[in-house]
C-alpha cells in the first residue's frame, strides 16, 4: 500500500469516528482492525427476530456527538427514545425507584425523595443536608469520596456505587470524580452545592421530556454500519492485527499477517494496554504510562422468554444492584422490551443482565451455563418466570471496561507531553480522554482534526514512501 495520510489502528467507536472525519477533510488513511468485524466493543446481534445488544445499547443524549453523528449519517429520524415509564430501581431485598426528578441519583426536588424507601430518614436528612456542606477540594476524590463528604454514607452504597460506578463496571473508591463527572466537581464549586446547581440548571434548562438515552431500530450497531458504508472499502483492513510502529514519520505499522502500512500520522484508537505494546519501541516511558490504566472485564448475558412465562410486571427500564446487596451476582439489570420497541417477537420478553467489573471480577472465570443459571434465578426471583428461558447468549467483554481512577487526569497529561515529543503520533478512544461512545466519538472526531491541521502545518510534505 502506498502511504497515506494517517493509519487509525482500532475500528472502535473512537477509532470509526477519526476514519469519518479524516475521510470528510479528503485526507487518505488506512483504518486497521485486529477483528474480522468493525466496532470494537459495539455489536448487535440478530436472533430469530430478538435484537440483541450484546455491549453498549444506548446512547446518552446531553452528551450529543454520538446523537449529532447519527444525524449526520441520515439516522436522525431513526433514533428512538426509551419506552415509558422510564423508571428504573435500585435492588435492596426488593425493587425500589429512583424518585423522579433525580439527575444522576441527585435529587432536583426534595419531595419524591421523602416518601421513597430507598434510602433510611436519617440518609434522607444527610442528603438534604447537602445544600449546607462547604465546598471542597475534588482535585484528587473518588467518586465515593465525593459522594460520601457531600451526601453522606448511605447515598453512596445505595446510589453513587450501584448507578455511577456501576455504569464502569468500576470501583466506587477508585474511580475519578474529576475525570468522570467533571460537571458535579464544577457545580460544587460555583454554587457551593451540587443539589443548588442542578436545580439552577434545570430551571433554566428543563430536562427532556421523550428520556435520556436513544438507540436504533436495528441496535447500536447500526450506527457502526452506517458510519463503515460511507467509507471507502479500500481503505479498511479487517483481520489485520498492528503489532508495532516505528517512525519517526512518515510512521510503519507492521502487522501479522500482510504488508506493513505506512503512514504520515498514526492514530492509536486501541485500548490503553494495547497502544502501550504498540509505542514501546518509540518510548518506553509513553507504553509504560499507557499500561497503568487499569481495565475492567464484564459479562452481558441476554435471556428470552414467552411473555406469558412472566407473572410480575416489568414497569421501567431495569434496575441496579448495590454492592451490599451481597446476594444477587448482578451489577444491573434491564428489561430490555420494556425499555427499547421492537427488541423481541411478539409474545416474547427479553432481559438482559450485566456481571462482573471491580465488584466480582471472579464470577467470569464460571462457564457460560452458569452464568446463564445466575441471570435466569435472578430474573426468576424478581419476575416470577415460572420456565426456563428459550434463547441464552453470554458475551465476554475482556478488559473492555477503562477505569479513570484518580489520577488519570495526570496520567493523560504525562501522555500527551510524551506524544508532543513523537509529531504524527496520536492517541484516542476509552481509555484516555472520554468513556462512552459519545465522549470515543468527540474524540475520535478531534483526534483527527487534530492530525489534519498537524499535517497543514508541516513546513513541506513529507516525501512519498511506498511500502
Ligand atoms: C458491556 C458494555 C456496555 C456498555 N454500554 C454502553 C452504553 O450503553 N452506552 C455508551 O455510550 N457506552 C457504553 N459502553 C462503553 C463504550 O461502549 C466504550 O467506551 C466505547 O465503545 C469504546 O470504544 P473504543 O473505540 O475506545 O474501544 P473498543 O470498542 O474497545 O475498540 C478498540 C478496537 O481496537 C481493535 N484492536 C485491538 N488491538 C488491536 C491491534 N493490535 N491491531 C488492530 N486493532 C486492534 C479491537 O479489535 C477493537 O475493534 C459499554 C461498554 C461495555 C463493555
Amino acid at each position: 500500500m502506498a502511504i497515506v495520510d494517517a493509519a487509525v489502528v482500532g475500528g472502535g467507536a473512537a477509532g470509526l469516528a477519526a476514519a469519518y472525519e479524516l475521510h470528510k477533510h479528503g485526507a487518505s488513511f488506512a483504518l486497521l482492525d485486529a477483528a474480522s468485524r468493525l466496532g470494537g466493543v459495539i455489536r448487535t446481534e440478530r436472533v430469530d427476530g430478538f435484537t440483541l445488544d450484546a455491549g453498549p445499547d444506548s446512547l446518552l443524549v446531553q452528551k450529543p456527538a454520538a446523537i449529532q453523528l447519527c444525524e449526520e449519517l441520515g439516522l436522525g429520524q431513526q433514533l428512538m427514545p426509551t419506552l415509558e415509564p422510564r423508571t428504573a430501581y435500585v435492588l435492596r431485598d426488593r425493587l425500589l425507584p429512583i424518585p423522579q426528578g433525580s439527575v444522576l441519583g441527585i435529587p432536583t426536588t426534595i419531595a419524591p425523595w421523602v416518601t421513597s424507601r430507598l434510602l433510611s430518614p436519617a440518609a434522607k436528612v444527610r442528603m438534604a443536608a447537602e445544600v449546607f456542606i462547604p465546598r471542597g477540594d475534588a482535585t484528587q476524590e473518588s467518586v465515593g469520596a465525593f459522594f460520601r463528604r457531600r451526601f453522606g454514607r448511605e447515598v453512596v452504597e445505595c446510589v453513587a456505587e450501584p448507578l455511577l460506578a456501576g455504569i464502569h463496571a468500576g470501583d466506587v473508591d477508585r474511580l475519578s470524580m474529576r475525570s468522570l463527572f467533571p460537571r458535579l466537581v464544577e457545580a460544587e464549586q460555583t454554587h457551593g452545592s451540587v443539589i443548588r446547581a442542578l436545580r439552577a440548571a434545570r430551571a433554566t434548562a428543563p430536562r427532556p421530556t421523550d428520556g435520556l438515552f436513544r438507540s436504533l431500530p436495528g441496535g447500536i450497531e447500526q450506527l457502526v454500519t452506517t458510519l463503515v458504508a460511507t467509507l471507502p472499502e479500500s481503505a479498511i483492513l479487517r483481520g489485520t492485527r498492528a503489532l508495532d510502529l516505528s517512525g519517526p514519520s512518515p510512521y510503519t505499522v507492521r502487522v501479522a499477517n500482510g504488508p506493513p502500512v505506512s503512514a504520515r500520522a498514526v492514530i492509536l484508537a486501541t485500548p490503553a494496554y494495547t497502544t502501550a505494546g504498540l509505542v514501546r519501541g518509540l518510548d518506553d516511558r509513553l507504553a509504560t504510562l499507557c499500561a497503568e490504566i487499569n481495565y475492567r472485564s464484564t459479562a452481558t448475558v441476554l435471556l428470552a422468554y414467552p411473555r406469558a412465562a412472566v407473572h410480575r410486571p416489568m414497569r421501567g427500564s431495569g434496575f441496579v444492584v448495590p454492592r451490599i446487596q451481597r446476594s444477587v451476582p448482578l451489577m444491573a439489570g434491564s428489561w430490555v422490551t420494556s425499555k427499547w420497541a421492537g427488541r423481541a417477537p411478539e409474545g416474547h420478553v427479553l432481559l438482559r443482565a450485566f456481571m462482573g467489573g471491580a465488584r466480582d471480577p471472579d464470577l467470569l472465570s464460571r462457564p457460560d451455563d452458569e452464568l446463564i443459571d445466575l441471570a435466569h434465578t435472578t430474573f426468576a426471583a424478581l419476575l416470577e418466570i415460572d420456565r426456563r428461558p428459550d434463547l441464552t447468549r453470554v458475551y465476554r467483554w475482556d478488559r473492555a471496561s477503562a477505569q479513570h481512577d484518580v489520577g488519570h487526569i495526570e496520567r493523560v497529561a504525562a501522555i500527551e507531553a510524551r506524544l508532543s515529543q513523537l509529531p504524527g503520533l496520536f492517541v484516542t478512544g476509552a481509555g484516555f480522554r472520554g468513556v462512552g461512545i459519545p465522549d470515543c466519538v468527540a474524540d475520535g472526531r478531534a483526534t483527527a482534526r487534530a492530525v489534519v491541521a498537524w499535517q497543514r502545518a508541516q513546513p513541506s510534505p513529507t516525501t512519498p514512501r511506498v511500502s
